[in-house]
């Protein structure tokens, strides 16, 4: 697949993923160069970013059989997660806020933020698994997994949920 047919299909499935959450009113996402971490969204513009790379390198991965509609499930997948992310976890800034004011007093500002990213990360990852039921996050997660270079792998998730706990016991002690 070409770049140009890249950004056709990912129009598409934007029409696809949009539809999923009753068309949201955001920004065109945008297709970059650089290789961070896949995907992200910027909760100050709301503009989705997808990196290409990082659509490419699933090809061949057994993600699907052929690279053109490894690309589609890919793009699908990262849209849907980013979206995911906007909808509901975090889904505001507000919540952003909210969790790292929970976390005051137990950890340092930037552990607080790592396990926030962490949590959201988690919550999203198995929005998509079991109340979506998107046909290519585990196939896609355990390919990350394997590269060793998923911050939010499905190794991890329990022990970070497990430490995300304390937050939640130190923010029901606040609310109360
Ligand atoms: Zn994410």
């Amino acid at each position: 697949m070409t770049n140009k047919n890249l950004k056709q299909t990912m129009k598409k499935e934007w029409q696809n993923v949009r539809k999923k959450f009753y068309y949201p009113q955001l920004p065109q996402p945008q297709l970059v160069e650089k290789i961070k971490g896949g995907g992200s969204f910027n909760f100050e513009n709301l503009e989705t970013t997808v990196e290409e790379p990082y659509v490419k390198s699933f090809r061949g991965k057994g993600i699907a059989a052929t690279d053109e509609e490894s690309d589609t499930i890919v793009l699908n997948e990262c849209l849907t997660h980013e979206l995911t992310h906007y909808m509901k976890h975090p889904g505001s800034v507000f919540n952003i806020l909210r969790l790292q004011k929970a976390g005051q007093g137990i950890a340092d500002a930037e552990t607080i933020s790592r396990l926030r990213r962490d949590y959201t990360e988690a919550q999203t990852n198995l929005d998509l698994i079991v109340a979506q039921n998107h046909p290519g996050t585990i196939s896609i997660a355990r390919e990350l997994n394997q590269r060793g270079a998923y911050p939010g792998s499905l190794s991890k998730f329990q022990g970070r949920i497990l430490e995300l706990n304390l937050l939640d016991k130190r923010e029901n002690l606040l609310v109360n």
